[in-house]
């Protein structure tokens, strides 16, 4: 059997940049495999207009290597978009537009293996190598769907590479309440299949803070009339994303070792407080949004909505409704007033996050992890959670590395660092030091990465002449 340098799981936006990454590498032999029919990003929210939140140098590679075939500048150039681009004046590129810049790069690697559901990791230790199982789907079949014929392919690995994102989470009280049996009830992921059945139900209510309930909302409220619409959030106020350039610069390797060195503990607490960072909601959408409220009210008319803050949904049923149908009753309580009331609704949206954890398929090489007393990753700072170092996770780490984990535009710098690992030497200048602040106290000397330049100051590029990086 072939023995790749790195088989990585899952083909998100941190996989595909890695595979596009390693492409031109020669002595990376990659192989990266998804579930998943093709490379299709967040479709449940690819709403019309939506752009993503950070700007087009954010793309797969570029931060790693702006002369890579791979950017997304290549990628307009190539599909006759560049000079609307140039003219339309926006860092932000639409969600849609990053879908299929993604779609563009996935099509020209021959690396990556569709329709492949992974199922076990195990050592081999007569050979030390890691041993990935995939079934694989025929047809349109998504691999492991049952009564899809799922055949196995075996893969040998140096280096196995963790890409497979994030879950949805919903709320236990949303959870546990029967689907369907009144509207929809559905986490955000799964939003534009169900636009019409939520429109269709009467009452709908948003549950959550972040981008994700705000674009839902927004999206809703043009046609809210004919249906009820309600915005229920824990947060105390409805709060913007913070995107000043000094805050900006906490998404840089030294804030991540500052994070890093953290005690645990704090680290969660650290984490938590830092929800506005990367949580919150675009100022623009948030103005858009009282607009059009301002907008559908003017002239008298009303528009059938609610919005409640510091509220959170504690329980919910299913019971039947006046009209002969059936509706959900939510339990809402109010943590400064610290009173409870009831909602009534017919369809729920649960803008609740994601969570990430330590999948399944790694059970047979549970005992080479890296996990700390919650279970979770016990990430290193060099993205490994195994006592081999031969496992690497990308974006699993936000509890131990925070708000750089899940950020399109940090991407590259992790997957230059993997590929450090991977090959021993820098294929991709590694920087140290990208900020003007300091975090922590001076003198603080950044956390060593393994492969890369030690001294904070400077780094080998591809051409091994030295590049000066502190600023
Ligand atoms: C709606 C939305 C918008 C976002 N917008 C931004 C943004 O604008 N800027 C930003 O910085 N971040 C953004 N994020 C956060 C983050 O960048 C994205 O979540 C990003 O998609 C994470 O990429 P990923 O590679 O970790 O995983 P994902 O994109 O979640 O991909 C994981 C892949 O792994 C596959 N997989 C899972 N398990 C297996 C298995 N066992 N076998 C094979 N394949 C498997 C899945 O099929 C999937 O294709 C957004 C997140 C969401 C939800």
């Amino acid at each position: 059997m072939r023995t790749y340098d790195v088989v990585g799981i899952g083909i998100g936006p941190f996989n595909l940049g890695l595979a596009a990454l390693a492409d031109p590498l020669a002595d990376v032999d990659a192989v990266f495999l998804d579930q998943a029919p093709e490379f299709r990003w967040h479709p449940g929210m690819m709403i019309e207009g939506a752009t993503i939140q950070v700007p087009f140098l954010a793309d797969l590679v570029t931060m790693a290597d702006p002369t890579s075939p791979y950017s997304f500048l290549a990628f307009l150039k190539a599909t006759g978009r560049l000079y609307p681009f140039y003219v339309r004046e926006s860092f932000y590129p639409l969600r849609a537009e990053y879908d299929q810049y993604c779609r563009w790069v996935a099509a020209q690697l021959d690396t990556l293996r569709w329709g492949r559901r992974v199922v076990a990791v195990e050592h081999d230790a007569a050979r030390d190598l890691y041993v990935v199982t995939a079934e694989v789907a025929d047809g349109e079949g998504v691999a492991g769907t049952p009564g899809v014929n799922a055949r196995r392919e075996q893969y040998l690995a140096r280096h196995v590479v963790l890409g497979v994102g994030t879950t949805p989470r919903l709320p236990a009280p949303l959870a546990e309440l029967a689907v369907g049996d009144a509207g929809p009830v559905i986490h955000t992921a799964d939003y534009l299949p169900h636009r019409d059945a939520l429109r269709a139900s009467g009452a709908v209510t948003v549950v959550g803070s972040g981008q994700s309930a705000a674009e839902v909302y927004r999206d809703l409220l043009e046609d809210a009339g004919p249906y009820r619409l309600d915005w229920v959030t824990r947060s105390p106020r409805f709060f913007p994303m913070e995107y000043t350039k000094l805050t900006l610069e906490m998404t840089s390797p030294e804030y991540t070792d500052h994070f890093y060195g953290l005690d645990p503990e704090l680290r969660d607490l650290v984490g938590r407080e830092q929800r506005n960072l990367y949580k919150g909601i675009s100022g623009d959408l948030i103005d858009d949004i009282y607009d059009t409220l301002y907008r559908r009210t003017a002239l008298g008319r009303e528009v059938p909505t609610t919005l409640l803050t510091d509220t959170e949904v504690v329980a919910a049923r299913a019971e039947p409704a006046d009209d002969g149908g059936r509706e959900y009753v939510l339990t809402l309580r109010h943590a400064q007033l610290g009173r409870t009331t009831e909602h009534r609704t017919r369809a729920v949206v649960a803008a609740t996050g994601y969570g990430s954890g330590v999948p399944a398929l790694l059970d047979p090489v549970r005992d080479r992890l890296l996990l700390d007393e919650q279970g979770r990753f016990a990430v290193t700072r060099d993205y490994s959670v195994s006592t081999d170092g031969r496992l690497h996770t990308l974006n699993g780490e936000e509890h131990t590395h925070g708000v750089t984990a899940p950020d399109l535009g940090f991407g590259p710098w992790r997957n230059s660092v993997v590929l450090a690992k991977v090959t021993g030497r820098e294929p991709y200048a590694v920087e140290r030091r990208v900020a003007f602040q300091q975090f922590g106290l001076p003198g603080a000397e950044p956390a060593a990465v393994p492969g890369t330049a030690p001294d904070g100051g400077t780094t080998a590029t591809p051409s091994g002449a030295v590049a000066e990086v502190a600023r």
